[in-house]
């Protein structure tokens, strides 16, 4: 796709209500959408040649527009789950734009279970790690293998492993060091095969 196709996918004063779970009804100046990261870079490049500011977006559940917003938001619908086997894990490459609730489903309708504790959290899986989501005892650093960021400004692609990405209760290194011109494009899962449920306790 030319950069230039890539631009016309933008929109001027268009509203945010549908990207965000709040609905709340503001505009941003543009709205664009990457399927890939060529996309993510084009977007990204071509916003800081306009001099505007950028927000990153994935399920919109975890932001709250106060106002409109003077710039571009990227919405990450890099999409596509390969899945590899080994004799102990199932090790999933997941795009940061899947539904993290459609990652769940897709892996317990095939046989592998570790993620059911985390369904129905709103959400992409891109922005998972990020605040390291949890619930019911798990969290995503029990899954993660590692994350894939893309440093936007200098093109270049980092593979955290897990033990990188200095996860706490929900923290992680993307909250601080890797944010700003840092986009995650793929986080890795490993599902081990001798799984055992993790049921929250009743007091
Ligand atoms: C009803 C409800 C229930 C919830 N339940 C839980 C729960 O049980 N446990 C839990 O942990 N959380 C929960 N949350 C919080 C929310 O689900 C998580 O924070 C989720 O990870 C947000 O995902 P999102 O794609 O919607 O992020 P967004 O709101 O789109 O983005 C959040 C932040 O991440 C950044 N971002 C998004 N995608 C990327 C990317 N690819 N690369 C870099 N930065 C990015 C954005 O710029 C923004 O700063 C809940 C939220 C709601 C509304």
């Amino acid at each position: 796709m030319m950069i230039e196709d890539r631009l016309t996918m933008m929109m001027d004063g268009m509203s945010v209500k549908q990207l965000n779970t709040f609905a709340i009804d503001t505009t941003a100046q543009q709205i664009a959408t990457a399927h890939n990261e060529d996309d993510l870079m084009a977007i990204w490049q071509a916003a800081k040649e306009r001099l505007q500011p950028i927000l990153l977006l994935g399920g919109g559940s975890n932001v709250l527009f106060l106002d409109s917003f003077a710039g571009t938001v990227l919405l990450n619908r890099i999409n596509g789950i390969e899945v590899h086997e080994d004799t102990d894990a199932w090790h999933l490459h997941v795009g940061a734009g899947e539904d993290w609730h459609h990652l769940v489903c897709f892996a317990l309708e095939r046989g592998m279970p570790g993620l059911e504790n985390l369904a129905l959290i709103p959400g992409r899986v891109g922005s998972a790690p990020i605040q390291n989501i949890g619930a019911y005892g798990i969290e995503v650093e029990t899954v993660c293998e590692y994350v894939d960021v893309l440093d936007m400004d200098h093109g270049k692609k980092i593979r955290l492993f897990k033990d990188e990405c200095r996860f706490g209760y929900r923290d992680s290194i993307f909250k601080h060091h890797y944010r700003d011109s840092y986009a995650i494009v793929a986080v890795g899962f490993v599902l081990a095969k001798t799984w055992q449920p993790v049921l929250p306790t009743v007091t």
